[in-house]
């Protein structure tokens, strides 16, 4: 029995980076994956990969700044299979021309990213939760980011839209544990797709890894497998968990980067 068989999932953003590797992941798993996408021709293509490989996939429309499609998503969901078992939460993203610390970063943006960070996560949420609730319980994953827990010099929009998604994952958790809906965020560190090392330098990425004791960017898979988890039947017994999945980035003391890698 594969780890997830037969459960009906939809993971947003699933056309790259880590989405795909949580689509894929669930799919070989043996979940019936909607990929949430705004291009749907890519989309598409992930699915005919997916199925090429023996699993099930198929895109449903997304974007992230149309706000009706964080709800039509998850009905387009429910009109093909009657259920939705898993929901990944993982669009998330900053104007890195624009979100910097309190003082230099723009008004607008900020209010403009946390709004639409948060909201695309508590709306597919709203419109799930009701339909997990009738099939018996499910299990939302929140792509949240260890930035949220570790306060930073900059991106204030961005991680103050994480630390939301992070409250929101425990209240959504214990609203609706005696339903059967689970609800957890995952934490990524340095995960090395499109979005972070296109906008990292060698010099940036040098002085981060000083600080993860395990010594390497993450990839898109460390974070799929830890989603795999929460998505499944394995994490039955656990709620409202922060997940950080992060090489261990946060934990030595603040004096541990001095130490290493002179
Ligand atoms: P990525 O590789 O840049 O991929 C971005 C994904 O978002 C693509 O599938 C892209 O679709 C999609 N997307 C962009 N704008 C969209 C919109 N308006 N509507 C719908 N989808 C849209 O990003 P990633 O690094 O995998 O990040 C995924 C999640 O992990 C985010 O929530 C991010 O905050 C979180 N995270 C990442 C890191 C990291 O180091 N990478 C660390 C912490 C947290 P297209 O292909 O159509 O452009």
């Amino acid at each position: 029995m594969k780890r997830v068989e037969n459960k009906v999932a939809l993971v947003t953003s699933s056309t790259r980076g880590i989405g795909l590797a949580i689509a894929k992941t669930l799919a070989k798993e043996g979940a019936r994956v909607y990929l949430a996408v705004r291009r749907m021709d890519a989309g598409q293509e992930v699915a005919d990969e997916i199925i090429a490989e023996g699993g099930f996939a198929k895109p449903v429309y997304f974007d992230a700044s149309n706000v009706e499609t964080h709800t039509t998503m998850i009905e387009d969901v429910i009109e093909a299979e009657g259920r939705i078992d898993i929901l990944v939460n993982n669009y998330g993203a900053t104007d890195v021309k624009r979100d910097f610390d309190l003082v230099n970063g723009d008004t607008e943006a900020f209010f403009s990213i946390v709004n639409q960070n948060l909201e695309s996560v508590y709306l597919p949420c709203k419109a799930a939760v009701p339909h997990m609730i009738e099939n018996g319980g499910g299990s939302i994953v929140n792509i949240s980011t260890i930035g949220s827990v570790n306060p930073d010099l900059g991106r204030i929009a961005y991680v103050v839209s994480k630390a939301a998604i992070n409250a929101l994952t425990q209240n959504i958790a214990v609203q609706y544990a005696k339903q059967g809906v689970r609800c957890n965020a995952v934490l990524p560190g340095l995960i090395a797709t499109d979005a972070a090392l296109n906008n990292m330098s060698d010099e940036f990425l040098e002085h981060f890894l000083r600080h993860v004791p395990l010594d390497r960017t993450g990839f898109p898979q460390d974070i799929a497998n830890a989603v795999l988890f929460y998505a499944s039947d394995e994490s039955s017994y656990i709620t409202g968990t922060l997940q950080e999945v992060a090489g261990g980035f946060g934990m030595p003391s603040p004096i541990y980067g001095d130490a290493v890698k002179k």
